[in-house]
């Protein structure tokens, strides 16, 4: 721990306890807008299986592009010898065992358990310093992450100990070298610490054990962000934050409600959040907020107050103007949402995307009768409806649900977000393929503006996206001056 401190101290950080959260990360400076505040390469990482596909991603890079299968276990796949040969050293031992594993077996290898047969690998490993411990990359590291194994449901701990048992006959070593409890316990670990590594497009491929930055905690109104740079885990500042700040990140989409927010941290990470939009929870202003968001609108249409349920449970009242909403009306409009959501995730599923691009359509109309125009429900609608027309190469529809999606994003997340950024500068890349230079211009600047602060300014990615606004705004101003 000592030489966590020492480490951290070097880059203006500290861990502290505290008690009612556990192990905290703070600056011991200041840090700017886009500074990277730490970054890490995962202690162990294996990419998500292609549902589309029998092969998976590249295991270095996750790649999904000209993948072959390691020729000797046929379970990994890379996408180049380059990515291979960075990850011989550990995939060479990997390999080995993986080979033995019969054709029947291998089919129930699905990454959590992947990933915790690199885990025990990685350790063995480590004891033997053929993986030497660093400070950083440090098997004492897992050792100190929280398993709130007495908080897991008894059906999920009987399905722990099963995949236990599968990464032991995996791994096929003698009894001394292997702790099944040990591993049960893990596994409860690595679904409250493990992280979602995603594209630059925030596009999930795999997921990783990150040791050092599990350490820092989650807000709904977080002031860091992580990102990824293929494998690498990077956590910047999105804005400025003084000397002796908790550093905080979110880990979970804190687009809802906080009864939304506060249910999915309780599941999946058994605690309950009291950051500072959390702590709000049944004050007047968070109550109008969520029935905004996850509320129903005013029967009058005019009317843009937000309804609150009314004292004998008959209906719902707006705030602002009185009328009654009552219940039947508003569970009929409600059902058959529900009934054409059924079908158009069907629809899309099996590919048909002109039948899903319709439902969608029709369960546009119907929550624009039932909700408030920002809605979270009606925002996750035109985003299936923007994925849609994008897909069938609709630009103008494209464009047009991108601009009603905006100003929900605007309200519901930080003004530095990288959900955000991307959409703004989708928006300015459609509009520039429509012809509306000047406006793409506006669109993929404000964009770069906040993916320069969370993906930082010298990244692959938003250099191509910088190169592409310059190539923008030479045609705009060429343009204008004809
Ligand atoms: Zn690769
Ligand atoms: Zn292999
Ligand atoms: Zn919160
Ligand atoms: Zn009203």
């Amino acid at each position: 721990m000592e030489e966590l401190q020492k480490f951290l101290n070097d880059k203006g950080l500290a861990v502290s306890t505290l008690p009612q959260k556990g192990r905290c990360l703070f600056t011991t400076r200041d840090f700017s807008p886009g500074e990277v505040i730490i970054s890490q390469i995962p202690y162990v990482a294996v990419p998500n299986k292609n549902k589309e596909s029998p092969e998976s991603k590249c295991e270095w890079c996750f790649s999904s592009n000209t993948l072959k299968a390691c020729s000797a276990c046929r379970v990994v796949w890379y996408c180049s010898s380059n990515c291979q040969k960075s990850d011989w050293k550990f995939h060479r031992i990997e390999c080995r065992t993986l080979s033995k594993v019969d054709k029947e077996r291998v089919k129930l290898l699905t990454p959590s358990v992947r990933l915790m047969v690199k885990l025990c690998i990685r350790r063995k490993l480590e004891i033997e310093k053929i993986f030497p411990a660093t400070v950083a990359d440090n098997y004492k590291h897992v050792d100190a992450l929280v398993s709130h194994m007495s908080e897991v449901e008894e059906k999920q701990l009987i399905l722990y100990a099963q995949m236990a048992n599968l990464v032991n006959l995996i791994l096929q070593w003698p009894d001394s070298d292997i702790n099944i409890k040990e591993i049960a316990e893990n596994f409860s670990k690595l679904a409250c610490n493990a992280h979602t590594i995603c594209d630059s497009e925030l596009r999930p491929l795999g997921t990783g054990l990150y040791p050092v930055i599990s350490i820092i905690n989650h807000s709904c109104l977080p002031n860091s962000v992580l990102v990824f740079e293929e494998r690498l885990a990077v956590v910047r500042a999105m804005q400025y934050i003084p000397k002796g700040t908790e550093v905080t990140i979110s880990y979970v989409e804190i687009a809802g409600s906080t009864i939304t927010r506060q249910k999915s941290l309780k599941e999946q990470y058994f605690f309950t959040c009291s950051c500072p939009r959390c702590i709000k929870l049944g004050q007047s202003e968070d109550i109008q907020e969520s029935a905004i968001l996850e509320g129903y609108s005013c029967k009058e249409s005019e009317c843009d107050g937000f309804l609150l349920r009314d004292s004998d449970n008959k209906g719902f009242v707006c705030q602002k103007c009185g009328l009654i909403r009552d219940k039947e009306e508003i569970s009929a409009i409600a059902n058959e949402v529900k009934y054409i959501s059924d079908k158009a995730s069907k629809s899309l599923s099996s590919g048909y995307k002109i039948e899903a691009n319709e439902a969608y359509k029709r369960i546009e109309a119907l929550q624009l009768k039932l909700y408030h125009p920002f809605s979270i429900f009606l925002m996750r609608t035109r985003e299936a409806l923007l994925k849609i027309s994008m897909d069938q190469q609709d630009w103008k529809e494209a464009l047009s649900y991108c601009r009603l999606t905006i100003p929900i994003y605007e309200r519901v997340y930080p003004k530095c977000h990288p959900l955000l950024g991307l959409q703004y500068y989708m928006c300015g890349k459609l509009e520039w393929f429509l012809g509306e230079t000047v406006a793409a211009v506006r669109s993929m600047t404000k964009g770069l503006d906040v993916l320069g602060i969370t993906h930082g300014t010298k990244t692959p990615f938003v250099m191509e996206l910088t190169s592409k606004l310059e190539e923008a705004r030479a045609e705009a101003s060429y343009t204008q001056r004809r």
